[in-house]
């Protein structure tokens, strides 16, 4: 049926890509993409060609105005590079022009590397902040981390590894006494996960330098689990006074 589909895509192992994901990218007419390249050569595994239309964001009013014209009379999947589209990826004002002119939008579900790293890291996931890149820069990295100083959550974000050890160096400033955890080229080969003092795994990395890519995120303030201890706490300590 004609509509916009949201595509996930694997993050590393082809193998995570869903059999909805397959259909859709085979039973489509046009799919948008981030890069035709990484596209065309998940396309080619799947041996299937359709046209390709190179989309992000940023692209022109007129590319957009075209994939929602096509989104009228045909299906038009959408995907990015890795992972799911629009998280960190481009994809957020088509879909939000296509839902305000009434064009049927589906989003078929897949790998995501933030949701997978909260799930290797062993950190509390109760809560949990999805807070994207962190700025590149010195002074609003640490302003971007004294905001989300007091949220009682598990704080993830995505980082690459010439800046990990900057990101690492500013938690362990910032955020003093928190656990952080490194999800590394999850899904792939060389997969990995540590969980520890931030200095400690900025050391651990200083020897090892880190390839590939990286989520970051970093435990909650407090003792894990603390959260609702301090409320049954309080609880019982307003039942015992009121008692
Ligand atoms: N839309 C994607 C998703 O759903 O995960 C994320 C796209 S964002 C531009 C790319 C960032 O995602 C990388 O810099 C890294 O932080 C994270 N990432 C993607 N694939 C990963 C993997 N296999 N292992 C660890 N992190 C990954």
């Amino acid at each position: 049926a004609p509509g916009l589909y949201i595509v996930a895509t694997p993050i590393g192992n082809l193998g995570d890509i869903t059999l909805r994901a397959i259909d859709t990218l085979k039973g489509c007419d046009v799919v948008a993409c981030e890069d035709t390249r990484v596209t065309g050569k998940l396309m080619n595994h799947l041996g299937s060609r359709k046209k390709l239309v190179r989309y992000d964001d940023h692209a022109s009013d007129d590319v957009r105005e075209r994939l929602l014209e096509m989104m009228r009379s045909q299906p038009v999947a959408l995907v990015s590079d890795a992972g799911t589209p629009l998280i960190s990826d481009p994809g957020y004002r088509l879909v939000r022009d296509a839902r305000e002119r009434g064009i049927a939008v589906t989003s078929m579900p897949g790998p995501n590397a933030a949701v997978v790293a909260m799930t290797l890291s062993g950190l509390p996931n109760d809560r949990f902040l999805f807070a994207g890149f962190l700025p590149n820069k010195a002074k609003a990295r640490e302003e971007t981390l004294q905001e989300l100083a007091s949220l009682r959550a598990t704080l993830i974000f995505y980082e690459t590894a010439p800046r990990l050890d900057a990101s690492l160096s500013a938690i362990a400033a910032v955020l003093p006494g928190r656990e952080v955890s490194v999800a590394r080229e999850i899904t792939k080969k060389f997969e990995e996960c540590r969980t520890g003092d931030p200095l400690e795994i900025a050391q651990h990395y200083a020897q090892n330098p880190p390839k590939g890519e990286i989520v970051l995120l970093v435990a909650p303030p407090g003792d894990e689990g603390r959260a609702t201890l301090d409320e049954v706490d309080i609880d019982a300590l307003l039942r015992a006074e009121l008692a």
